[in-house]
């Protein structure tokens, strides 16, 4: 019976140890959960950012960490963390929900929708939108969510190139990746979507180099990491007309503070780091099964490559 540490001071244990109990009987591994239990008696830890545990030292029993939420940037760097470390993939819920939050925020844009829900002058413009057709989206990130917010792109139309650090091959995605393969990605693009997870090589990565490089106009929609944008670059180039508008959901400092330019600015849309959330039923499911397979001699699935930060 493996003995299993609830850590997560942001997830509440009331909303998740019943999806939890349900899901290691569905898998049929008898276990004890708990959120407090000794140092030494831990084998597994469920993890959310801003936990009280910083200190694996104690925890000398420990075979894995498991992250509740998909960017771990919290603990990835975390010295005292000898044990695996794995993510949340979670395709029934993280998943779908992010495809829905970038789909929706797309289309948003694409079919300039605010003009017609904001319009005091009672304005009668009929000109169309373009078709998803004309409307090239870039998306930085060809990971889990990328790659499932690029298919439901492309199935609505839109061309859709995608970049990532490696090399990739993905149906109906026009791949890039590296540094070389950037500038190419953005150019052009009239929709950019971040996807990126924070690691000190994406820090900034939307400076004011970059952010000239998508159509005059173009839209930024920002569901990765608040650090992957330079945030005056960003506002310079939103008063300069480069970038049209930016929908961000996530910051350097949440929840974003009540002075900070991006609440007060006309081309700024902000939401409060709800793109997408990890859902209790299913992403129970997901640790059950994947502690299920560490006790049964099987390799963890999502491990998280801690040189590379995400
Ligand atoms: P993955 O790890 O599956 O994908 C990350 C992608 O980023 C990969 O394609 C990876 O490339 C690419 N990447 C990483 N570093 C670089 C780099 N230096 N240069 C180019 N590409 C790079 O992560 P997920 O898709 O599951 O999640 C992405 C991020 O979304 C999370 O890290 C988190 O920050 C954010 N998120 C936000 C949520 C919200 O509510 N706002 C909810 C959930 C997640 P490669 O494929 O080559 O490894």
């Amino acid at each position: 019976m493996p003995d299993i540490l609830f850590a997560a001071s942001s997830e509440s244990w009331e909303e998740y140890e019943a999806p939890l109990r349900r899901a290691f009987d569905a898998v049929g591994l008898d276990a004890r959960i708990a959120p407090e239990m000794a140092p030494e008696e831990v084998e597994y830890v469920i993890y959310a950012p801003n936990s009280a545990l910083q200190d694996f030292t104690p925890y000398t029993r420990l075979k894995a960490v498991l992250n509740l939420w998909a960017g771990v940037e919290d603990v990835v760097g975390n010295t005292t963390l000898k044990a695996p470390l794995a993510r949340m993939v979670d395709p029934d819920g993280l998943t779908q929900g992010m495809v829905e939050w970038v789909t929706g925020h797309v289309l948003r844009h694409h079919l300039g929708m605010d003009a017609h829900i904001v319009n005091p002058e009672r304005r009668w413009d009929a000109t169309p939108p373009p078709l998803a057709t004309e409307r090239p989206v870039t998306i930085l990130g060809l990971g889990t969510l990328g790659q499932a917010c690029g298919a439901a792109l492309g199935a609505l139309g839109f061309p859709v190139t995608g970049w990532s650090r490696s090399a990739k091959q993905v149906d109906g995605i026009r791949c890039l990746h590296g540094a070389d393969g950037l500038a190419e990605a953005l150019s052009g693009a009239q929709i950019v979507v971040l996807l990126l997870p924070d690691t000190p090589q994406t820090e900034n990565l939307m400076d004011a180099e970059r952010l000239a490089l998508p159509a005059p106009g173009a839209v930024l929609i920002n569901p990765g990491r608040g650090p992957l944008i330079d945030d005056d670059a960003l506002i310079a180039a939103l008063d300069a007309g480069q970038i049209g508008h930016a929908t961000l959901d996530v910051f350097r400092t949440e929840p974003l503070p009540e002075d900070h330019a991006f609440w007060a600015h006309p081309k700024v849309t902000v939401t409060p780091h709800i793109a997408s959330t990890t859902r209790p039923e299913t992403a129970a499911l997901v640790i059950a099964e994947n502690i299920h397979r560490a006790e049964t001699g099987a390799p963890l699935l999502h491990l998280v490559d801690r040189a590379a930060g995400y």
